[in-house]
């Protein structure tokens, strides 16, 4: 489908700050935008605020960085503005009374003064009683506020339910399901006691002021939507579509929880150190077949390119962890060197293990150190770990004894050499090609041992490990004096052991 054939569509996701972001939230953003891109359309972001008591202050705040984070950028929400604003529900309360007056007038609402207890009472009456007839049982419909006062239960500050009628058409069509069949709903509430609307008449209001055209949400709101539809109804609304996208689960099937799994905190990719496109392209992957046929790298661009609403697979997509690291591999190892020294210095800065400004030395070194390590970096919080040894003062070098014990008989022979040649690098081609044709000539070839027992010893003397990144890389980085100062304290260290 080109864009031109398709009528610009209005999308938006409306998170509600009650702790810090889902990953769902991008999950939903993500597919939103794409059709709104597809369509030539708009993406809004609105904060639906209005339960108060689960309201957390910064939540908003973090709904927006991570969401950047992750370029998934709204053309109208609370922070940049636009037409149809406010963007957040708590300040949109004027907005919702006369509707709520409306469907009071005309029969559809009616209040409800019944306490907590008296609800509470009755919930555990239906449960013992393992009645059918769950929900309210409507003590307040067609009471007046003196007639109800009269009997017990009542509390002042009454809410507004909906009159759910009898034979309410509980199906409606789903952009990726088809046709959907609901339970019936209780009366829902639509105006708390503290004069905040609830979610469902907020989100019709909001939803059709907004002009939006497209509903897309997770699945979990599907028993919802007779509800949104009948409020449109009786407001004389034309529905938007909707489209419950799946709910994405751990491999146990099971649902995407905070209290089970960091990963469905969205700052904790950031927090290990994904890339943002790595994990964008991650969840385009999400219910949704590659772009490219085998190929499951895809740019946005690409995704919005190709999006079509027919190739959601509703059944839960399994969060695989194994295949978001795999990406992030892929997209680190496409980036510049000297832009992905710049991401892990944002990263270093980010999780508070560099202060911030960072000091220009240890980022001009990581900057140098880069290349070296980048092939084989599958997160950006490997990077510091890998080049410790290179921001370790040359005293302070701790040699592991793992590393030690792969030390033979050469090795102080080794070292003696190896610190001659070293010191006989002229100081201006210190790099590693220099180093490892020296290196090699004096070790492997003059002293005739094998290439791993040679650089196993310089390794040892300059990292620390048996393991590092490549040694002469490492040397030219580290410098001459460096390279000197280790190779002479392992091989003093070897002597004095006798
Ligand atoms: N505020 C709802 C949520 O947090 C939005 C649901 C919807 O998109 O309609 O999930």
């Amino acid at each position: 489908m080109t864009t031109t054939a398709l009528k610009p569509a209005r999308l938006r996701v409306a998170p509600s700050p009650t702790g810090d972001p889902h990953v769902g939230t991008a999950y939903m953003s993500l597919f939103n935008l794409a059709y709104a891109r597809q369509t030539g359309g708009q993406f809004i972001l609105r904060i639906e605020d209005t339960d108060r008591v689960r309201y957390v202050a910064d939540s908003e705040r973090q709904i927006f960085d991570t969401l950047h984070w992750l370029g998934l950028d709204w053309d109208e929400g609370p922070d940049v503005g636009g037409p149809c604003g406010p963007y957040r529900q708590s300040e949109r309360l004027d907005t919702y009374q006369p509707y709520v007056d409306q469907l009071i007038a005309d029969g559809h609402a009616y209040y409800c003064w019944c306490s907590r207890e008296r609800l509470q009472a009755l919930r555990e009456e239906q449960e013992r009683s393992k009645t059918s007839n769950t929900g309210y049982d409507r003590l307040c419909y067609g009471k007046t506020r003196e007639e109800r006062a009269a009997l017990p239960g009542f509390t002042d500050s009454p809410v507004v339910r909906m009159l759910i009628p009898d034979g309410l058409d509980l199906t409606f069509p789903d952009v990726i399901r088809g046709q959907l069949t609901a339970p019936p709903p209780d009366d829902q509430v639509i105006l708390k006691a503290d004069g905040f609307p609830t979610y469902h008449l907020a989100v019709v209001v909001d939803d059709h002021l907004m002009g939006i055209t497209h509903v897309v949400r997770g699945e979990e709101w599907i028993s919802s939507t007779p509800k949104h539809i009948l409020l449109y109804q009786w407001l004389g609304w034309e529905p938007p579509a909707f489209a419950h996208m799946p709910l994405l689960r751990n491999q146990d099937r099971s649902k995407i929880s905070k209290r089970k799994n960091p990963a469905a905190r969205l700052a904790w990719f950031r927090e290990q150190g994904y890339l943002p496109e790595a994990l964008r392209n991650f969840l385009q992957l999400m219910g949704y077949p590659p772009v490219h046929g085998d190929d499951e790298v895809a740019s946005f661009e690409d995704f919005v390119a190709a999006f079509d609403w027919a190739k959601i697979n509703p059944v839960g997509p399994i969060f695989d962890l194994d295949k978001l690291t795999w990406l992030n591999g892929h997209y680190i190892r496409s980036l510049e060197p000297a832009e992905l020294a710049q991401r892990i210095t944002t990263h270093l800065v980010e999780t508070g293990q560099w202060p911030s400004p960072p000091d220009p030395a240890a980022v001009d070194l990581l900057t140098r150190a880069t290349p070296m390590i980048q092939e084989r970096l599958t997160l950006l919080s490997e990077a510091l770990p890998k080049l410790a040894f290179l921001y370790t003062a040359d005293s302070d070098l701790v040699v592991a004894d793992d590393a030690l014990a792969t030390l033979n008989a050469d090795a102080p022979r080794v070292l003696a050499a190896a610190i001659d040649i070293v010191h006989q690098v002229p100081a201006g081609s210190f790099t590693a090609e220099t180093l490892e044709a020296a290196l090699r000539a004096g070790l492997v070839e003059g002293l005739e041992l094998k290439a791993r027992v040679a650089f196993g010893a310089v390794r040892t003397a300059i990292a620390g490990q048996k393991v590092s990144p490549p040694l002469f890389d490492s040397m030219a980085v580290l410098g001459q004096a460096s390279c000197l100062a280790r190779l002479r304290a392992l091989a003093g260290r070897l002597a004095t052991q006798g």
